[in-house]
């Protein structure tokens, strides 16, 4: 429905009897392609393309304007105020969580931050290392548990100042209640953050006025998940907290005056952006959002969650399939996360990318302690990996759609799974040493 949108949709790939055929994309959550609009913005800019706020030359005021009124675009599109909000470019998400937890160092302090068993590691590991962190628990199904949540909340009453929690996970696709998380942060005192890495691209978010208990106080983001890559992400935070201290990077471009002995910060958020933006990475960014806000982002969710129902629907068929992910399809992003009971996950992956041309992600999706919980791993398996990291470890394949991929793809990746749910041994002695495996 969408696929004359993105771009290198017709690439072909080498199979490994060597015929070539149509690249099919199912790692849309780890990067997606560029929207074919996001390519021609850029090549329309490019005539205009200067320096950000270095220069007064025609080209250079151009590219400044362009640059600053970028941000109340991305505001705009998720519905924060500006009088109250700011948006900071940065390189991703990582980036993001990271100078946040940097910039909240006076305000945690000796506090509490509260992470979830679900997370990406790159919205734990900021917090693990430099603050006090509880982690809220997942049920056997992996859906984040609210009760489990208020009661860290009441038994920390008061130390709690952050609850930092991902909008909806890269591994089994769950959305989190993010308003309903963000009321029960506030009555309690704390603040959330929104880990909208997965979100933000399928999905609408409004994050509420700040009268509202149900409001979020951060959400970070990356455009190379929304089909826009060229290196940008984005933190939205209120501007206040950027008022006191400075940046965990500083030089050109976040500063008003410098003396040899004294220096005055820029108020934010150039504050927070030290050396050159990264100019072409927001244009990309900008015509993204516009490509979004033209379909519609409940066309966009309800298609992509047609994809998912179609796939679970069929995947359920397959011999010695093992799914983790697939109730609820009501509160969940396009991916799933499966197993073939027999077969080693990386061997399922290269399986679906040497016999099919299909490109999926297979491991723990930098959410280890999420999988684990997942699969159930046992503390004492865990030891072992530990002592010995060569040793193959368990993980799941995972299938993600972006709004371009169609029924036509399902069906070509569903007739390999089935063949390879029925010739096991086939697989396993054919992929048994597949060429890379991720963590
Ligand atoms: N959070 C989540 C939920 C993610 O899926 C990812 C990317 N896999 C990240 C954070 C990190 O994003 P980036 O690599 O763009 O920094």
């Amino acid at each position: 429905m969408y696929k004359s949108l993105v771009s290198g949709i017709n690439t072909l790939v080498p199979l490994f009897n060597g015929i070539k055929v149509p690249y099919i994309n199912f790692d849309n959550a780890a990067t997606t392609p560029a929207f074919s609009s996001v390519l021609y913005g850029i090549n329309n800019f490019s005539p205009y393309y200067s320096s950000v706020h270095r220069g007064t030359g025609y080209k250079s005021v151009v590219s400044s304007h362009f640059y600053d009124n970028a941000r109340n675009i991305v505001l705009d599109f998720i519905k924060a105020d500006p009088n109250n909000y700011t948006a900071i470019f940065v390189k991703n998400t990582t980036e993001a969580i990271n100078k946040l937890s940097f910039r909240l160092m006076d305000e945690i302090k000796n506090g509490i931050v509260l992470s979830t068993h679900m997370e990406h590691h790159s919205n734990d590991l900021p917090w693990r290392y430099r603050y006090n962190v509880d982690y809220v628990e997942v049920n056997t199904k992996g859906r984040l548990s609210l009760n489990h949540l208020e009661h860290l909340l009441k038994k920390n009453q008061g130390k709690v100042k952050l609850v930092a929690v991902t909008g909806a996970s890269n591994v089994t696709g769950y959305i989190n209640p993010i308003h309903k998380i963000a009321k029960l942060a506030h009555k309690y005192g704390s603040k959330i953050l929104v880990d909208g890495a997965q979100l933000i691209p399928h999905h609408s978010v409004d994050i509420k006025a700040v009268n509202d208990l149900a409001h979020i106080d951060y959400i970070v983001f990356s455009g190379h998940k929304m089909y826009a890559p060229f290196g940008t992400g984005v933190l939205i935070a209120p501007k206040n907290i950027f008022e006191s201290g400075f940046s965990d990077h500083i030089g050109g471009g976040t500063v008003d005056l410098v003396t040899s002995d004294d220096v005055i910060w820029a108020p934010p958020p150039e504050k927070e952006e030290a050396g050159t933006p990264n100019l072409f990475g927001v244009v990309a960014l900008i015509e993204s959002i516009q490509t979004l806000k033209k379909l519609g982002m409940e066309k966009v969710v309800e298609y992509e969650r047609r994809l998912t129902r179609y796939t679970l629907e069929k995947m359920k068929t397959i011999p010695n399939i093992i799914l983790y992910d697939d109730e609820d399809i009501e509160n969940k992003v396009s991916i799933i996360s499966f197993n073939i009971d027999g077969l080693y996950h990386g061997t399922v992956a290269t399986a679906l990318s040497l016999e099919g041309g299909i490109g999926v992600r297979n491991g723990c999706f930098c959410a280890q302690p999420y999988v684990q919980k997942l699969l159930h791993i046992s503390k004492e398996d865990i030891e072992k990996y530990k002592e010995n990291r060569d040793m193959l470890r368990p993980g799941t394949v995972r299938i993600s759609y972006g709004l371009y991929n169609d029924f036509k793809e399902i069906n070509i990746m569903i007739e390999l799974l089935k063949q390879i749910g029925n010739n096991i041994d086939y697989y396993h002695n054919k992929y048994r040493n597949p060429p890379f495996y991720s963590k």
